[in-house]
Formats: C-alpha cells, structure tokens, sequence
C-alpha cells in the first residue's frame, strides 16, 4: 500500500515550487535531495545548457534488491506551463486545484510525486525490486527538451514507465509525429494613405492562406493549428511582414507530410498571385518557410515487455487497463525514439494547460498503488 497523505502532501509541495521551462532549478534541487535521501546516486545532466535554462534533467540511479536484474525507467517532467508561478493550491474534499491565476501543475507534478512515493515504499516494504533509473526531466512543455538531451547511452534501462497522462485506467502506448512551422510572409510596406498602390499588404496574404488552409481535426489521425500570428506596425503602414506560427502533428508520416506541404503551398499561392513595380523595380511577395520536426511518432506493440508488465500488474490489482493513442507528444515520444520502449500511464491530472487544470487525488493514489504492483511484478519476472 502507498501512503496517501504523504504523497498527497508531496504534491503539494511539488506544486508551490515554481518551474516553469527553463526555470527548474528549485524542484530539480529538491527532488535530487529526496532521491539521495532514498539512497541515490543522483546526477543533474546538462540539458540545462543546451537549452538555455537553468537546470538539467535530474537523473537519479537506485540500486535493485535482486541480483542481476536488469534496470527499469520512470519518468515524469519537472516543468510547467504558464502561468504556473506562485501556485496557491485549493483542496476541496479529493480535487486540487487553484483560484484559476495559475495552472496548478499536476502536470507533471503528479508523475514525480508518484515515482517518488513509490521507490519509497519499495524500500520500506522491503519489496525485491530491481534497479530503477528516474528521469525527472525538465523542458517538457516547450518541445521535449529536457529528453532530447537524455543522453542514453549512460543509462541502462531498456524499457520503462512515463507518468505524464490523465486518466490512470489508460496507457498510452501510440502517440503522433509533429512538425513545427513557421512562415515569414514577406510583403512591400508603402503609405496607406499616400501610396498604397507601392505596397503589398503581407496581412491580406496571410489572411487568403489562411481561408483556403485546412486546420482543426484534418481525419482520424491528423490534426493542425496554426497558434500564432504577428506583423504589421501602425495603420497607416501596409504591412510588409507578417509571421505565422502553427503545427501538423499525425499517426502517419504520409499524412503529416502531406499537409505540412498543404499549408506551406496555400501561403505560397495566395503570395504567388502579388507583385508591384515601382520606379521600375519589381517587388514579388514571398513566403519564408520553416520546417521542423518536434517530436516522432511512438508505437509500442500491446505484445511488448512494459505494456504487458503493467496490463498483468492491473489485472492482479482486478484493474483492466486499455492501451490508447494520444493526440499529443510527451517524453516517451522521445525515448521510445532513444531505444528505451516505454508508454505513458495516467496520474489524475485534468484540464490541463489550461487555469481550470484539476487532479483528483483518488486518482493519483490509484496510478501510485497500480506503479507499485507494476514494480513489484517487474522484480518478481526479474528474479525468476
Ligand atoms: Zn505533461
């Protein structure tokens, strides 16, 4: 049995430490102590440098109870959305959440709180467990960062757990590729008032894009947004740049391809169809376009070693858990990637990414009591 006021209580400190991305030092610190305390050797990678922020990822490595066994991962993220700094939790009955000024954090905060809570428990019931990795990564919210820059090749785990979703009856074994784009759509700046006919108005491109641009829900396994927008300087200026920003993310390579170029070539047609000549000069409108790849695509077999050790540990808890697809990307994207075959399970977290975010911590106890028959079973395959 896990302690339910103590990992509630940890939650709740997890949550009033703020760490939004890039920003993680304090809960990265105080998750290093608690991890030592638990008989770690803890290291705080250099993720942070190479992402501009002012913490790593915390790596913590603890020692198994059986020999030989081979090493497991958990994994939850240290970072937060915005707004999410000075978080005031409000506890009604089971649910948390806040005066809605801050995002409460559950995401992720629940995930750490549930790795921590069950090491713990491992240890004082002497449960025979093997050797843990956990990656309290940070960067999560702003593109994976804090996992891509895991370096995995000093780890020694082969599979393992992300606890970054909702509902603890799922797990999330599937998950989309994702392109980020940004588009620059350069037009003429000219006197509105003076010389409109010298100018050509990016905005209006932008905006004869953007109607004939297919976005939202494009089928079962696609999905597009363009986020942000930006240009133009006053109104008596037509402007000559305006800045796009959005996502295609998709199950399928094909189809994430096809309508990343989709919308890169409605820009690029509704700016084909501009020109001015002043003074003799030419001026065409362009379209600046670029293409990254955020995340890839994950698909873990139900047939695999982890999702199979948490579907029998549920089935011995009389818990029937569904594998599931997800329509966005978390870190496990980004290890399956890395060699290490892991899915997402759920930790109560709800509304999230948005003020309104709530966790029922029943929830929560239930994703911690279900981890901890997980590493149970996972010690005993392993001792056998
Ligand atoms: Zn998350």
């Amino acid at each position: 049995m896990i302690n339910q006021e103590r990992i509630k209580n940890l939650l709740l400190e997890f949550v009033q430490i703020d760490s939004h991305s890039r920003k993680e030092r304090d809960i990265a610190e105080r998750i290093k102590k608690y991890c030592e305390e638990m008989g770690a050797q803890v290291e705080i990678d250099d993720a942070g440098e190479k992402v501009g922020g002012n913490s790593g990822n915390v790596i913590a490595r603890f020692p198994g109870t059986i020999p030989n066994a081979p090493s497991i991962m958990m994994s939850a993220h240290m970072d937060t959305v915005v707004p999410g700094e000075g978080v005031k939790p409000i506890i009604e009955g089971d649910i948390i959440r806040t005066d809605e000024s801050t995002v409460p954090g559950g995401d992720d905060k629940s995930g750490c709180a549930v790795i921590i809570e069950v090491i713990r428990c491992l240890q004082e019931q002497n449960i025979p467990h093997t050797p843990i990795e956990a990656i309290f990564s940070i960067c999560e919210e702003v593109g994976l960062l804090g996992a891509k820059n895991v370096d995995v090749s000093k780890l020694k785990a082969k599979y393992g757990i992300v606890f970054d979703s909702d509902d603890p009856g799922f797990l999330f074994t599937k998950g989309p590729s994702s392109n980020h784009m940004e588009f620059k759509i350069h037009g003429l700046e000219s006197h509105a008032g003076v010389a409109p006919e010298e100018g050509i108005s990016a905005i209006k491109i932008a905006a004869e894009g953007l109607v004939n641009m297919k976005l939202g829900r494009i089928d079962e396994e696609t999905t597009a947004n363009i986020g942000l927008i930006s240009g133009g300087m006053a109104t008596n200026i037509i402007p000559n740049l305006v800045v796009l920003n959005g996502e295609a993310r998709s199950h399928s390579e094909e189809k994430l391809e096809a309508q990343t170029q989709h919308m890169k070539k409605c820009l690029e047609d509704a700016a084909a169809k501009y020109e001015v000549t002043v003074a003799g000069k030419t001026t065409k409108a362009s379209v600046e376009s670029h293409i990254e790849r955020d995340y890839s695509s994950m698909d873990v077999p139900d047939s695999s070693h982890v999702v199979q050790l948490v579907i029998q540990a549920a089935k011995r808890m009389g818990l029937d858990v569904k594998t599931m697809a997800s329509g966005g990307g978390c870190d496990a994207n980004v290890f399956n990637r890395k060699g290490i075959e892991c899915a997402n399970l759920g930790t109560g977290m709800r509304a999230i990414h948005t003020v309104k975010e709530w966790l029922d911590v029943k929830d929560m106890y239930a994703a911690a009591e279900m981890t901890l028959e997980i590493m149970k079973l996972n010690g005993e395959l392993a001792g056998k």
